[in-house]
């Protein structure tokens, strides 16, 4: 009888710990579950928009499946983060398709231990892919809210090696360079040259060259012996580059 009682005892604590067990696993993870649907919806955007179509540098990707890319649109367009395409980012502003993220991220061939610099932050999700895989990312924005909102982000988001700088990213940020390489993400009708002269031997700069409206070219500038080699890549579509008055 005392047996039997116990039995019943100790079968009723065990599933009162099995249940107390899952209530505290499921407390655990909740958070983690918030942010789940947006990291199966970054694992599809990396199998089918990005390895789907021959993305294949490593850190690129990895970096893409990490970077939040839902915090860095407006809010109301979150349900969209991960689509294949450009999203408005306000002040006449996009944040790039995640293939061409990715696309110009690979292209500079990002590495530990480069610095890079960037123009043209807007929303600071290039930078943040940057940040991911160099050592110190330098941006500039000529959108002043623009930049002030994406620094704020970058900073929050716990990034403590992108320096985010307003005004007119024609002039570099000579301060710090020369860089490894240079990513321009706004469509100029050339290369600025400040933007050549402060890059290294053997560096990389990826810029779309072309007037707003018109086919643009995505080129490729490598220094090789002090001089700029330039290559054509692919015709894309961007924002202009503008200039301060
Ligand atoms: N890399 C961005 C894409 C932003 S779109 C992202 O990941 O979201 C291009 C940005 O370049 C715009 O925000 C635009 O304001 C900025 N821009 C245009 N001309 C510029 C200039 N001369 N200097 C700095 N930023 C510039």
């Amino acid at each position: 009888m005392d047996a039997c009682c116990g039995n019943i005892g100790k079968t009723v604590l065990s599933r009162l710990l099995t249940v107390g067990c899952f209530v505290i696993i499921f407390l655990l993870m909740s958070p983690v579950y918030g942010q789940d649907v947006y990291a199966a919806a970054r694992e599809k955007m990396v199998k089918y928009q990005l390895e789907g179509q021959g993305i294949r540098h490593k850190a690129t990707l990895d970096a893409m499946r990490k970077v939040p890319r839902h915090l860095f649109v407006p809010s109301d367009l979150r349900a969209y983060a991960y689509d294949d395409g450009p999203l408005p980012i306000g002040y006449e502003q996009t944040i790039s398709q995640p293939y061409m993220v990715a696309y110009m991220t690979e292209t500079i061939r990002p590495a530990k231990g480069m610095k890079v610099l960037e123009i043209g932050t807007g929303s600071g999700y290039q930078a943040a892919v940057l940040a991911e895989i160099v050592d110190s990312v330098f941006t500039i924005e000529i959108v002043d809210p623009l930049g002030k909102q994406s620094s704020t982000l970058l900073k929050k988001l716990g990034y403590k090696n992108v320096k985010v700088r307003i005004g007119d990213g024609f002039a570099g940020w000579p301060e710090h360079g020369p860089y490894d390489a240079i990513i321009v993400t706004a469509a100029a009708e050339d290369i600025p040259p400040p933007l050549a002269a402060q890059l290294k031997e053997g560096g990389r700069l990826v810029i779309p060259i072309g007037s707003p409206g018109s086919v643009q070219i995505l080129v490729l500038a490598t220094r090789v012996n002090g001089k700029l080699k330039q290559q054509n890549l692919l015709p894309v579509r961007f924002v202009p580059f503008t200039r301060e008055q």
